[in-house]
């Protein structure tokens, strides 16, 4: 849940998580409606496709593996999550690489090379596991993280504090504010997309994502006005906006007719909004018609 989303952001959906899935089997078995309008607001499904696939291997493995390749062969675990699970639970010897850890060994190295290279993050990583005390990896990881967060901030960071400041080549050459190095990203887009707010009987006209839709899966969305071209626009409820990776969507919400209903889509009442996975930009633009 922690992968691009922040820990105040994940506590509340953490605890509903596991108060409605316990454990391996009710997690391997749920039905994927229940999956998804649990995780609904976390963004990025995937991950929680992925846990429940990861959920099923576990089940058939007999329970949670505890060697590294094990972990990193399930669904949806990567290198860093690998490590540092075979590490913190399972004391194995794996340096781990997050924002903070780059920052303090870019530093700690006087790495002049950007961080965004996949070389460079190789070469970091490295100098960790070099690093790493094998008495007690998993304590080791945590405290540079630890330190990375606290003490070797990016802007100020607090040497006269640190207990790695006689290691740390940056500061000893006067260089601590200057790395890492770090390119801009690319310019963010500005798209602005129109979604339609037709409504029926108290009912509003849904469609659903495909189940190999490569976003969003199974997932119910609002028309888009290109996907109904034969509807009257009556008024505009609200606008918002939504960012995806390095795209700003300006999202306009229009109230609209239809004299028939198009192939593909559906009515859905009330219930049916309130229990179905719904996108986040959908349940935006609902929030934007109430009262309903
Ligand atoms: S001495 Fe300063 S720059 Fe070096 S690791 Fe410590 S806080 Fe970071």
């Amino acid at each position: 849940m922690l992968q691009q989303t922040r820990v105040e952001t994940v506590i509340p959906y953490y605890e509903r998580f596991l108060e409605r899935f316990p454990g391996l089997a009710s997690l391997a078995e749920a039905p994927e409606a229940d999956l998804l309008a649990c995780w609904a607001g976390l963004g990025y499904y995937t991950r929680v496709r992925n846990m429940q696939r990861a959920a099923r291997a576990m089940l058939e493995m007999g329970g949670f593996p505890t060697d590294y390749e094990a972990i990193r062969g399930l669904p949806g675990v990567g290198d860093y999550t690998a490590a540092a699970v075979a590490s913190i639970a399972f004391g194995a010897p794996y340096a781990v690489l997050d924002g903070n850890v780059m920052r303090v060994m870019a530093r700690v190295e006087d790495e002049p090379g950007d961080i965004r290279s996949t070389v460079v993050r190789r070469r970091l990583l490295d100098a960790a596991q070099r690093r790493l005390d094998a008495a007690d990896p998993g304590l080791f990881n945590q405290a540079l993280m630890e330190l990375g967060a606290t003490l070797c901030a990016p802007a100020n960071p607090k040497c006269l504090l640190c207990p790695v400041e006689t290691h740390c080549v940056a500061r000893r050459n006067g260089r601590e504010r200057e790395l890492p190095v770090k390119s801009r990203p690319g310019q963010r887009r500005a798209v602005v997309v129109t979604l339609l707010a037709i409504e029926k009987d108290g009912r509003l006209l849904m469609w659903r994502r495909a189940e190999d839709s490569a976003r969003l899966a199974g997932f119910w969305e609002l028309p888009e006005s290109e996907m109904a071209p034969d509807a009257e626009i009556v008024g505009v409820a609200g606008t918002f906006r939504h960012s995806i990776t390095n795209t700003t969507y300006e999202m306009v919400v229009k109230r609209a007719r239809l004299a028939r209903k198009p192939l593909g889509f559906s009515w859905l009442d009330e219930d049916q909004l309130r229990t179905l996975p719904l996108s986040t930009t959908a349940r935006k633009a609902i929030a934007l018609l109430a009262p309903r």
